[in-house]
């Protein structure tokens, strides 16, 4: 089966895991500290803080911006569920905005109106907005900002897919129009340190705080202790944090993966254009790359009419093609239903879903390969549009 999605390791990557495992430190140490460094410089983000995965850096952050019980997080219903869980592990209540059918984006126009809506009724804005760059295209950041910005409405964005990525002209992560953005390193997304995570941010006060948070709560630096009298193996909790750290062994893998972004960025772009153009003239839609946004191309998503999504997804699947569907709309989850969620409630976000397929993508995927894969996608609409079986 050709997967949608999958990491690419060389030579260099394994030399030097195994060089890290060889030393006698591979637990969080010097490679994650180098990492850190190498990953907030290619954002053009003042601090970097890696971490175990993207769901603990999206739990950092919305701690970092003190997101509790009796607040309101909001993001978009077209995401995995970890960007609106975030929000829960702190006891905030999570509400969606829905998204923009062209690009699989937050809607700017969307977020104006649940704005707008919740004013006129007196209820409570949300502490914080999640916007997701969905499948690598960067959201409308300027125009969230705007908005946000006025009202105090802190933003985390959600860049799991976006590394490498640009949003007019400059990288993702850089946080000209956000508090904190977080990033993957799952396997299947752009670069991989097996499981892992980072959040970058331009404040030095929240940098501090996610690493102390990412490690208990606990500080060891003497100047910020309240015990001005420590003994040397004296360490203070300050708050309860969580052991979410990565280790030198992932940070190792993480820096020399970082080292071929670029490469891998322009690899996914050519075959995303190859897709794009064998596409043209079919009845098979495309999700658009704004303007603004140069893609990472995390992902490659077509739009079929929903009557033929599911006979699409066996054919495919039958020829081997591990074609796979982004995102099941978050609200629309048994454990969100019982919290008052109910199917309809963001009807762009819910047809735009039935209506999605994930082509595979990755930097190993060959010409050959996508050769097929598109011979066997336009064949199998062509039959349908025939009225064949
Ligand atoms: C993959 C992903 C996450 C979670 O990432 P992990 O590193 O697996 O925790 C969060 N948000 C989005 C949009 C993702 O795609």
């Amino acid at each position: 089966m050709i997967p949608y999605g999958r990491q690419e390791i060389d030579a260099e990557d394994i030399q030097a895991v195994v060089e890290v495992l060889k030393s006698p430190l591979i637990t969080q140490g010097p490679k994650v500290e180098a990492f850190e460094q190498a990953l907030a410089s290619y954002c053009h983000a003042q601090h970097a803080v890696a971490v175990s995965s993207a769901t603990a850096a999206l739990h950092l952050a919305c701690l970092a911006l003190d997101v509790g019980a009796g607040d309101l997080v909001w993001t978009v219903p077209n995401t995995f569920v970890a960007s609106a869980n975030a929000a829960r592990y702190c006891g905030a209540a999570v509400d969606f905005v829905d998204i923009d059918a062209t690009t699989g984006n937050l809607c700017v126009q969307a977020l104006a109106e649940k704005i707008a809506n919740t004013q006129e009724q007196g209820k409570p804005l949300p502490k914080a907005l999640i916007p997701v760059h969905f499948a690598g295209a960067s959201c409308n950041m300027k125009a969230i900002h705007a908005l946000c910005a006025p009202l105090n409405i802190r933003i985390i964005e959600d860049a799991s897919h976006a590394i490498g990525g640009k949003y007019e002209g400059e990288p993702v992560g850089c946080c000209r129009y956000s508090d904190m953005t977080v990033f993957s390193f799952h396997p299947v997304k752009i670069i991989t340190t097996a499981e892992g995570g980072a959040i970058t941010t331009n404040s030095g006060v929240l940098a501090e705080r996610l690493a102390m948070l990412r490690s208990h709560g606990i500080t060891k630096d003497k100047a910020r202790m309240q015990n001005n009298n420590a003994p040397q193996w004296y360490y203070e909790q300050h708050e309860l944090g969580y052991n979410y750290r990565l280790s030198d062994l992932q940070a190792v893998l993480g820096l020399s993966q970082l080292s071929k972004i670029d490469r891998f960025i322009q690899q996914r772009n050519h075959l995303a254009e190859r897709y794009s153009q064998a596409l043209k003239g079919s009845p098979i839609g495309a999700l658009q790359v704004p303007a603004h946004s140069y893609s990472s191309y995390h992902l490659f998503v077509i739009q079929v009419p929903a009557e033929q999504r599911e006979p699409l997804f066996h054919r495919l699947r039958g020829a081997n093609i591990g074609v796979w569907v982004h995102y099941i709309p978050v609200h629309t989850q048994p454990d969100y239903q019982a919290l008052g969620f109910n199917h309809g409630d963001f009807p762009v976000s819910e047809t735009y879903y039935q209506q999605a397929l994930t082509l595979p993508l990755f930097t190993t995927l060959a010409e050959s390969q996508q050769d097929f894969i598109i011979a066997e996608l336009l064949n199998a609409t062509e039959l349908k549009a025939t009225g064949l079986k």
